[in-house]
């Protein structure tokens, strides 16, 4: 795959500055990754309304210019190489939310720990199970985020989201094709605009109780302290990537500046200036031994990104 022309970063830039947002030419991506890790894409384009989103989709789309959607970036893997593609950022400059009645309505890029707040604000039940995973709401409905009994799939009510041809469509709850960690956006690649969340009258302190309750889980559990990208890998069917790991004796086993969290086997940190290669390196051998020790195969949850080689 070829280079984006300087031509075309010029147009971005330009969109950019008529919608008075950014666009970061030639930026880290490790900037943006939770795990910190990620080399350098053409340019990283902060989203800051519908408007602007429409104008650098209409370009990018008419020119064939390659381009990613990025939330938070807490499930993505980069590499370090140069990625040749324009990123566009759904975050807190796209991120108005509002309550009607028992339901929350809110733009993509909003945070999902803001909207479990105003949840508990509103005195609305339902998304407590959410509070702690980091990441954008477009990014929890993207991959069916859950923890703790709870899943979006249980409280989207719709999402609106942009087609191949920039048209909006309004896909209902039962119509969003949720499973483990996927929905219908992992197939189609639609832009997640906005998304209504149904939820349910309750008692306030009850709902914050209940979440500091589940921060608190996540804290004495997980490698929070630590970059990562949550669970690296996916529930196999029968068992546990944590326990499994644990098992074939992994725990804390290291590649350069990558691990096995000595806190939680299930997830990768990243202890010491971790590269794409450590991390993979981890990642393959736990795989590896995991399949020759137990026959389970375990699958990378989050998202890869390759760089141009
Ligand atoms: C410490 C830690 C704990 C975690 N705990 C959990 C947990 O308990 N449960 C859980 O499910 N996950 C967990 N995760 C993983 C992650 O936080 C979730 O998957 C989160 O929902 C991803 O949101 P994001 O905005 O960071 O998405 P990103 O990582 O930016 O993107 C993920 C995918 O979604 C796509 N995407 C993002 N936004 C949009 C959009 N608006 N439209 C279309 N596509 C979009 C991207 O293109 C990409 O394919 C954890 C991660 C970390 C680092």
């Amino acid at each position: 795959m070829g280079d984006i022309s300087k031509e075309c970063i010029a147009e971005i830039c330009g969109i950019a500055e008529k919608h008075g947002t950014k666009a970061l030419v030639k930026e880290p991506l490790s900037r943006h990754t939770s795990f910190k890790v990620g080399g350098e894409c053409a340019c990283f384009a902060e989203i800051n309304s519908a408007e602007c989103l429409t104008d650098m989709l209409g370009y990018i789309r008419a020119n064939r210019v390659p381009y990613y959607i990025i939330g938070r970036g807490t499930n993505l893997i980069v590499d370090d190489g140069y990625i040749p593609f324009i990123f566009l950022h759904l975050g807190s400059g796209f991120a108005d939310m509002r309550v009607e009645g028992d339901r929350i309505i809110c733009q993509s890029g909003a945070s999902l720990s803001a909207v479990c707040g105003f949840a508990a604000d509103n005195s609305l039940t339902g998304l407590e199970f959410a509070y702690g995973i980091p990441g954008r709401i477009g990014g929890a409905v993207f991959m069916n985020a859950g923890a703790y009994g709870g899943e979006m799939k249980g409280v989207t009510a719709y999402a609106k989201a942009i087609d191949e041809n920039g048209c909006v469509k309004r896909f209902e709850g039962k119509d969003l094709k949720f499973s483990y960690r996927k929905s219908i956006f992992s197939e189609n690649r639609y832009i997640i605009t906005e998304v209504c969340l149904k939820l349910n009258k309750g008692d306030k302190s009850e709902i914050t109780a209940k979440m500091n309750e589940l921060m608190q889980r996540r804290r004495d559990k997980q490698p929070i302290e630590l970059p990562s990208a949550g669970s690296t890998f996916k529930r196999p069917i029968g068992s546990y990537a944590g326990m499994l790991i644990e098992q074939c004796g992994l725990k804390g086993y290291r590649c350069g500046g990558a691990m096995v969290s000595e806190k939680h086997s299930g997830f990768v940190v990243n202890v010491d200036n971790a590269s794409f290669s450590d991390i993979m390196a981890v990642i393959e051998h736990v795989r590896e031994a995991v399949y020759e020790k137990t026959g389970y195969l375990l699958e990378c949850e989050p998202e890869i990104i390759r760089a141009q080689r």
